[in-house]
């Protein structure tokens, strides 16, 4: 396999370079993007006469040009058309040069699931157009479609629904592929009873904000970081204002090493309904490598006590973690259905800006497709389905993360979260405010270090918005 080190040059690139540059990415390691490169790949782009004109040329590539006639639209419409055809352009010729595809062709978004319901409005097989004009696997535009299907009776877009995010940006250490803002709980146990009244307040204005304006609240979704790890007292006491919702309700119990029957038993009284035990694997030796401060057995011991209380339970796996073998990878993947949680979620390891081993990069993420189809057909094989996918940037293989379930245990809050159908109201340091509008969703950054949060007046976080 070639591996080339080149700058990346556009021509006009005022309206594509994002897109562009998305798409070449997308072949990394392969073609790696470098401005004081010697080799360099250059695209060209013009319209006349009604045709627009692509070419693509460099010091290792053979020039290639691709036209489409455009007949006269808007502004919007034919930016849209444009970068669609770029893209499959600039992907077909990177394809050809280095002999590979790429399970998403020339879709660089984070939602694809989004793609398919946009087609669905216009064309009768959108699976097919995914295949043909996005260039995207077959399997991979079944397993989209098969998504789709799974939301249908929970998938709707109704501007008056919306559903609560609470972040507790805090675990119990660090894991080192970690690129969350998520601190030590050892680091910023003191500023935890002033963060939990000021997450109350914001939690009261949005309940209040709710039944105000009528709004029809889906589910509530505590997460983080690692919400468990703050103790029993302090998590009774965050809570509290959300256990008579009557909504699904999440809490993410990610590290086995914080589920102990006191929490345990916060939650239920709390009403919540889900909760997440995220063993990543069931490796001893890669939960050390990866900075977890938990063994297997823990994961088996919290497991065993949560079922008592009787939460749905999601456990997630990462594909392509650091030093795993296949075989590695399909042991995790059997002894997660040999539990039969509820939700199992099937994560591709993505390495981000911070993480502590982005250095040792190269060391992971080696089988991840290999990894990523066993699970997928293992879990369809014992009942699961799946009914909620994104990707990231640098994910290991270009794969995505999905989330599979047993019959009639498809998480709502995903599917809001992932399909933007609904409002999202956040509440807490990092969390996210998302109106949605139709065709339009407003966003709202909240401060991301639960101190500088603190600090923060409550009417300059979630209230100025509205
Ligand atoms: S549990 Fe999640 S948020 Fe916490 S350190 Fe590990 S990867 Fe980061």
């Amino acid at each position: 396999m070639k591996n080339i080190k080149a700058r990346f040059i556009i021509e006009d690139y005022q309206h594509y370079l994002n897109d562009v540059q998305d798409i070449v990415r997308a072949f990394s390691p392969y073609l790696i993007l470098d401005n004081s490169a010697c080799d360099f790949l250059r695209l060209k782009h013009f319209y006349a006469d009604g045709v627009f004109t692509a070419q693509i040329d460099g010091t290792f590539i053979p020039q290639n040009q691709r036209q489409i006639d455009i007949d006269a639209v808007g502004d919007i419409e034919y930016k849209k058309i444009t970068k669609h055809f770029l893209k499959t352009f600039i992907y077909d010729c990177l394809s050809a040069f280095f002999g590979i595809k790429l399970p998403y062709g020339s879709l660089t978004g984070v939602r694809p699931t989004k793609l398919y319901y946009e087609l669905l409005d216009t064309q009768t097989d959108p699976k097919s157009i995914l295949i043909n004009d996005y260039r995207v696997s077959p399997q991979k535009a079944e397993l989209i479609e098969e998504c789709v299907f799974s939301q249908r009776g929970i998938y709707k877009q109704d501007t008056a629904n919306c559903d609560i995010f609470v972040n507790v940006p805090v675990c119990p250490t660090r894991c080192n592929y970690c690129s969350f803002i998520s601190a030590e709980y050892g680091k910023v146990k003191k500023l935890i009873p002033e963060y939990i009244e000021k997450v109350k307040t914001e939690i009261e204005m949005i309940k209040k904000y709710i039944s105000e304006k009528g709004l029809n609240l889906r589910s509530v979704y505590v997460g983080g970081g690692t919400p468990t790890s703050i103790g029993a007292e302090s998590l009774s006491s965050l809570l509290s204002p959300l256990a008579r919702c009557g909504v699904e309700f999440t809490v993410e119990a990610g590290r086995p090493d914080t589920v102990n029957d006191e929490i345990l038993s916060v939650m239920k009284d709390n009403n919540v309904t889900r909760i997440s035990i995220n063993p990543q694997t069931f490796n001893e030796r890669t939960l050390k490598t990866i900075g977890r401060a938990h063994s297997v057995k823990d994961i088996y011991d919290s497991y065993e006590k949560a079922l008592k209380y009787g939460f749905d339970i999601n456990m997630d796996l990462i594909a392509g973690l650091e030093g795993e073998s296949l075989l590695d990878f399909v042991y995790s993947i059997e002894k997660v259905v040999e539990l039969s949680p509820q939700n199992v979620t099937a994560h591709t390891l993505s390495i981000k800006r911070g993480a502590a081993i982005r250095e040792r990069q190269k060391d992971m993420g080696g089988n991840a497709r290999e990894m990523i189809d066993f699970a997928h057909e293992y879990l369809k094989k014992h009942k699961y389905k799946p009914y909620y996918m994104y990707r990231q940037k640098n994910m290991a293989d270009n794969l995505e993360n999905t989330g599979f379930c047993l019959e009639g245990k498809a998480c709502v809050y995903n599917i809001d979260m992932m399909e933007d159908i609904s409002s999202v109201f956040g509440a807490g340091a990092n969390a996210m405010t998302k109106i949605y509008k139709g065709q339009k969703i407003e966003r709202k950054a909240h401060p991301k270090h639960i101190h500088d949060y603190s600090k923060r007046d409550i009417d300059s976080l979630t209230f100025n918005f509205f």
